[in-house]
């Protein structure tokens, strides 16, 4: 059984020790980051810099107090994500998210380079194969995963374990192209991108979402151009008459993550990775959506572990504990005090990411959970 820290987000006394970002401190101070990280030693802060537009991601004040517990030890932190736009655009939406130099206190850097094809090639599973893990999170020998909980289209949750697996790869691979990337989570066989004619309203948002032009319209007949696009989903998960198809199986998706984060995992010597969860603005879609809905859950707290089953399940139980918050996307579902709120908002088996992986050895669904007062 694994040890889950943990601070509430509620308030009760006006002074810092009790703010959140004053418990972030002391759940820190808890773990013990010379437990796990060396002075001189680099180490990586990996956020996710969410999308222009999409804002609620782990706000700044966090991933600053993150950077300062880890220089307090002598260890030389950096700030990182992979690129999920070009990767010139993608830094100005980390900075325009306020994620820059002068406010997280350390570098911010770009995991896989500025093209997204700065990785190498590691095992994965059954399901992937081979893998490409960003250059910088292969080399690194330790990190702190920063992960914002919230709810996602094709996961159900996401987490610690999506943000390790989607955030911790690149979206393609100089010689094996998107097939050892990303895109070998979202889709399967060739991922062949559908349109139909018939459903689509020519609003042209998957054209102005996707990142790398690979949709034009052309007398209104949309063109695809395959050997550029990532399949990375975005055009589909945008669309909402879908009218466009990428081919998927939602278990294979799910369990896949759980194989990409061991890949992850796997570059780190062991105990030198810590998890924090967010539980703050739990909106119920992915951080790289163009948009972030209201929270449809109030503010919960903060979870640290150095196991990430375990700070995964404990999140989970505290969603499932919580109640829908009115005027939200869960009370539009009509969803109950008491319902699966994760299953009513996407109806995928968001659970299996979680037993898959338990089942590949990376941690524990049994926790502790110890609160900070
Ligand atoms: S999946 Fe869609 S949005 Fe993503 S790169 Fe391909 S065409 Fe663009
Ligand atoms: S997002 Fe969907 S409806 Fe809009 S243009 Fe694209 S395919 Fe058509």
């Amino acid at each position: 059984m694994s040890k889950v820290y943990f601070a509430s987000s509620r308030t009760k006394k006006w002074s810092y020790d009790d703010s959140m970002p004053g418990k972030l401190e002391r759940l820190l101070k808890e773990i013990g980051m010379m437990n796990y990280f060396s002075p001189d030693e680099w180490v990586a802060v990996k956020t996710h810099f969410g999308s222009e537009g999409a804002h609620r991601i782990v706000r700044p004040v966090f991933l600053r107090k993150v950077v300062d517990a880890l220089k307090r030890i002598g260890a030389r932190p950096f700030v990182t994500d992979t690129v999920r736009i070009k990767g010139l655009d993608y830094l100005e939406v980390a900075n325009q998210n306020g994620i820059n130099h002068l406010s997280v206190g350390s570098p911010v850097v770009l995991a896989d380079g500025l093209y997204g094809n700065d990785n190498l090639m590691v095992k994965a599973g059954e399901i992937l194969g081979e893998i490409a893990i960003a250059s910088v999170i292969y080399d690194v020998p330790a990190m702190v995963v920063c992960s914002h909980v919230k709810g996602h289209i094709n996961s159900g949750y996401a987490g610690a374990i999506k943000n390790l697996a989607m955030g911790g790869v690149s979206g393609y691979h100089r010689t094996y192209g998107w097939k050892c990337g990303r895109g070998s989570m979202h889709t399967i066989g060739e991922g062949e991108l559908v349109w139909d004619a018939e459903k689509c309203e020519l609003c042209y948002q998957c054209r102005d979402v996707c990142p790398l032009d690979a949709i034009q319209f052309k007398d209104d007949e949309l063109v695809w151009e395959d050997n550029v696009c990532w399949r990375c989903g975005r055009c589909e998960r945008v669309c909402q008459s879908e009218s466009l198809t990428l081919p998927g199986d939602s278990e294979r998706f799910i369990r896949s993550l759980a194989e990409a984060a061991r890949a992850v995992i796997s570059t780190f010597e062991p105990n030198k990775i810590i998890y924090i969860n967010f539980m703050a603005e739990i909106q119920p879609e992915c951080d790289c959506m163009p948009a972030a809905d209201v929270p449809v859950i109030q503010d919960i707290g903060i979870l640290i572990s150095e196991d990430i089953v375990s700070i995964e399940q404990a999140s989970i139980d505290m969603l499932l504990g919580s109640l829908p918050l009115p005027g939200s996307l869960a009370n539009d579902r009509d969803i109950k005090d008491g319902e699966d709120i994760i299953m009513k908002l996407h109806n995928k088996p968001y659970i299996l990411q979680i037993e898959e992986a338990e089942r590949l050895g990376l941690g524990l669904r049994k926790y502790e959970l110890i609160e900070i007062k």
